[in-house]
């Protein structure tokens, strides 16, 4: 089946599918059930698909695309595959290995996009989440500029196409980006974006640096009770998104996908729903106007769902932006709360 997708020029020169699958699943889904959403997302039109090693689900988003390649769905070539360096791994020596795991998981030659998941360094070893005899966890001290020479150094081996960064505020940007004989620009920065918390300061000086953003939790995130505030607003039951779709015959989640493209971000859609898999990919086949994007940009409120993520953007006070305790707040948050 040829592909539905749309494409974006990275400032490689790679093309990146405007629209990605997204991978993450909470602990309690069975893994099984994205080896089956991968394969229907393939099937569907879906190119581009975003995963990280800290979801462990690498080997049956492999698994998802070897089959799609036996069948003759896809060839290589035409797929989209990101993985992310780990925490864990931040140390330069650890960057290439920590790569050919991802890729020994996932069954390919090369990733087309590796990216540095977070812009802090935890201790090195096999536990994801290091902690001390308090249950804290344990930071590293690896300079993120180091961590970036060992990505370029990735990318000069073949073994990723492209490099980014993700959960990277603008300083950390351009400590990067002002690096003294910085070899390879970022191509991305993967970071919560939609209508409610619409980035568009972040997203100007990504323009500005021919740097592509690409959101996650565009469709309001997973709701993961562990750490999104089940109080707060739901993103596909806004009103005013729904009197938009409405309009053009859609449903809300489309309008908030079509939303992003038309903004020139790449949206990711998690879903392990045929239905909505399928729904998910026609977001090609309509345009908003100029007035429903002024409209959607006024839903702005600064809303994060994933708080946790907050503290790695927000106050820049040690070398890499973010303090101790900060971190110490958002990993706990996400992957140690019962
Ligand atoms: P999301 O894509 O914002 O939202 C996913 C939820 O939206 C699904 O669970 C589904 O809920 C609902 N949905 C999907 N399509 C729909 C449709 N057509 N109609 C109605 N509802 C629909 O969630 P996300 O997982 O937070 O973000 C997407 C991906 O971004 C992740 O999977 C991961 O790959 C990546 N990510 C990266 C980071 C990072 O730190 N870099 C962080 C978070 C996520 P129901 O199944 O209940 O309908």
């Amino acid at each position: 089946m040829a592909s539905k997708q749309q494409y974006v020029q990275l400032n490689d020169g790679h093309l990146i599918p405007a629209l990605g699958y997204g991978t993450y699943i909470p602990k309690e889904v069975p893994k099984s059930l994205v080896l089956e959403g991968t394969k229907l997302a393939i099937d569907a039109g879906f190119r581009h698909i975003d995963s990280a090693y800290v979801y462990q689900v690498e080997e049956e988003v492999g698994q998802a695309i070897q089959s799609k390649i036996a069948d003759g769905t896809v060839k290589r070539e035409d797929m989209f595959y990101t993985s992310k360096l780990w925490c864990n791994s931040h140390r330069p020596e650890l960057v290439e290995p920590a790569l050919k795991k991802s890729l020994k998981k996932v069954g390919l030659d090369y990733v087309d996009l590796y990216l540095i998941h977070y812009p802090i360094a935890l201790k090195p070893g096999e536990d994801l989440v290091p902690t001390d005899e308090h249950g804290k966890l344990i930071i590293d001290s690896v300079d993120l500029c180091v961590v970036w020479e060992a990505m370029e150094k990735c990318k000069d081996a073949g073994l990723a196409r492209s490099i980014g960064v993700s959960n990277f505020n603008r300083r950390q940007l351009e400590m990067i980006l002002n690096k003294p004989g910085l070899k390879h620009k970022p191509v991305c920065n993967q970071i919560e974006c939609h209508p409610y918390f619409n980035q568009s300061k972040l997203l100007n000086f990504c323009k500005t640096n021919d740097i592509i953003l690409v959101a996650y939790g565009a469709l309001g995130t997973q709701r993961d009770k562990q750490w999104v505030d089940q109080s707060s607003p739901v993103l596909l039951a806004d009103p005013v998104l729904g009197e938009i779709a409405k309009k053009h015959k859609r449903s809300p989640a489309l309008v908030a996908l079509r939303y992003q493209l038309q903004r020139g971000v790449v949206p990711l859609a998690q879903s392990l729903k045929e239905k909505e898999i399928r729904e998910n990919i026609q977001v090609f086949e309509f345009q908003l106007t100029s007035e429903d994007m002024k409209v959607i940009d006024g839903l702005d409120r600064n809303l994060r769902y994933l708080p946790a993520h907050q503290h790695i953007g927000a106050k820049a006070l040690n070398k890499n932006g973010v303090t101790t305790i900060q971190f110490h707040t958002l990993m706990f948050g996400i992957y140690c709360s019962a």
